[in-house]
């Protein structure tokens, strides 16, 4: 799975959003979120992203950011 990290907190380019085949971004206020149960891992989001917010969660020391990507993505609403 894919997740948003810190350099996504008030960008809103909504790019990743558009070209996900399987709608799994959520909006919080400040960011994004990605829901990793539905998020089929394809990639395409990651180059899309004008700040690198998104990360594959094979990278190090993603632990806290995919643990909230988790919990919002549960109680945002789905964009
Ligand atoms: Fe959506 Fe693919 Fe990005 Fe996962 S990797 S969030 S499925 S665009």
């Amino acid at each position: 799975t894919y997740v948003v990290t810190d350099a996504c907190i008030r960008c809103k380019y909504m790019d990743c959003v558009e070209v996900c085949p399987v709608d799994c971004f959520y909006e919080g206020d400040n960011m994004l979120v990605i829901n990793p149960s539905e998020c089929i891992d394809c990639g395409v989001c990651e180059p899309e992203c004008p700040a690198e917010a998104i990360l594959p969660d094979t990278e190090s020391g993603l632990e806290k950011w995919m643990e909230l990507n988790t919990t919002f993505s549960a109680s945002w609403p789905n964009i």
